[in-house]
């Protein structure tokens, strides 16, 4: 089992990483002082399968434990979603003292966050995160959100939790596209603020991917302590927290693009890396960093050359992104482990590398 501390000014919390967690949560939840009950929210899948270990462990610490349930995948953050939670809280006259844990993926969080922020003006929260991306990501750092028909995470707050229980086991059972998804972001840690990790996973990628769990808590553990060592002094997304956005500015754009094809977040940011990386190097950076970076994402089972849409339509779709400030904003690497942030990016030089990459005009 590993501890890392995420160092929030006035807010300090730790992300627990270990095995069977979920099982000895009593062991592991900070004081909740005047709560009466644990209010789990997850879904149905998820709640089927890790629901009733976590319900005795929270009731042998004498706590009621009530599950909340709602919609799989991003369905889950919606303000419909989030008005049924809240409503369900006052109808069951939860009080400010009581917990909130989100047990699931990335939106089970962002969603379950979100309302223990706003409900009675904020509730103890904390993350029981079951897949890679929200062990490595989603669960720590703060951000809640649901989403509008207008777009994604237009909604939400900064709120950081009291603990994260990351359990490993959890993993076993992930679908394995859910899994690969998650290690694009473990790539992008690699890359971006741990040489260390991106060594090892060069070296032998073998266990990441058949999720060895000995090797996936010491994996997860220096995620966490990538972004914790970021959200410490930048908790807001106002400068240095910009660079855990690596391969994000046109991941999101052909998101939004394939959403009828199904890439994955994971698949889109994967494509995104190879972009920035080619970008970089167009521009003098980072010498065979995109050789580099695509075979390492062809190791963990990604396919980062895949086929991409029309260059025009991921320009357009740029121009949408709500980072969108004057000029398009991307993370590029210098070198491995130095991200520098740019908005001097012209349409010319975006255009020219989707089309290196494969991309139709
Ligand atoms: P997800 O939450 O959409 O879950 C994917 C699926 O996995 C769901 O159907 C769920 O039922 C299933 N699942 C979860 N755990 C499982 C397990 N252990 N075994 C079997 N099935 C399991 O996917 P995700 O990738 O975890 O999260 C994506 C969401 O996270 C997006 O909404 C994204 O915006 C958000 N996100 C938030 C942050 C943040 O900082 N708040 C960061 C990254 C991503």
């Amino acid at each position: 089992m590993v501890r890392v501390t995420v160092p929030v000014p006035g807010r300090a919390y730790e992300v627990t990483i270990g095995r069977g967690l979920i099982a000895a949560v009593g062991d592991h939840l900070p004081e909740l002082p005047g709560a009466s009950t644990a209010f789990v929210v997850s879904d149905r899948a998820v709640a089927d399968l890790h629901h009733g270990a976590l319900a005795s462990a929270i009731e042998d610490r004498g706590l009621a434990s009530v599950l909340l349930l709602v919609p799989p995948g991003e369905e889950a953050k919606s303000l419909q979603a989030y008005e049924s939670l809240l409503r369900q809280l006052a109808g069951r006259e939860a009080h400010r003292d009581d917990a909130i844990l989100a047990l699931g993926g990335g939106a089970v969080g962002d969603l379950a966050g979100f309302v223990a922020s706003t409900y009675m003006r904020g509730l103890p929260f904390v993350q029981i995160p079951t897949t890679l991306t929200a062990q490595v990501d989603a669960a720590v750092g703060g951000k809640t959100a649901v989403n509008l028909p207008e777009g994604k995470n237009l909604v939400g707050t900064f709120t950081q939790p009291i603990a994260v229980l990351a359990d490993v086991d959890a993993l076993a059972t992930l679908d394995e596209r859910d899994y690969r998804s998650g290690l694009a972001e473990v790539a992008k840690y690699a890359l971006t603020l741990d040489e260390s990790l991106l060594g090892m996973l060069e070296r032998d990628p073998g266990p990441v991917v058949r999720r060895d769990a000995v090797v996936m808590e010491d994996v997860i553990a220096r995620c966490v302590a990538a972004k914790a060592r970021i959200v410490a002094v930048d908790e807001r997304d106002a400068s240095t927290r910009l660079v855990l956005n690596y391969g994000h500015t046109i991941g999101h754009a052909l998101e939004r693009l394939d959403a009828f094809r199904g890439r994955t977040h994971g698949e889109a940011v994967a494509s995104g890396m190879v972009f920035a990386a080619s970008l970089a190097e167009s521009r003098g950076l980072a010498p065979g960093l995109t050789a580099r970076t695509e075979r390492l994402l062809t190791s963990l089972g990604l396919e980062p050359s895949g086929s991409l849409p029309l260059a025009a339509d991921v320009m357009r779709c740029l121009g949408l992104d709500k980072k969108y400030r004057g000029g398009v904003r991307f993370v590029l690497l210098e070198d491995v482990g130095r991200p520098v942030v740019v908005d001097d990016v012209s349409d010319r030089e975006v255009g020219s590398v989707l089309h290196e990459m494969g991309a139709p005009a």
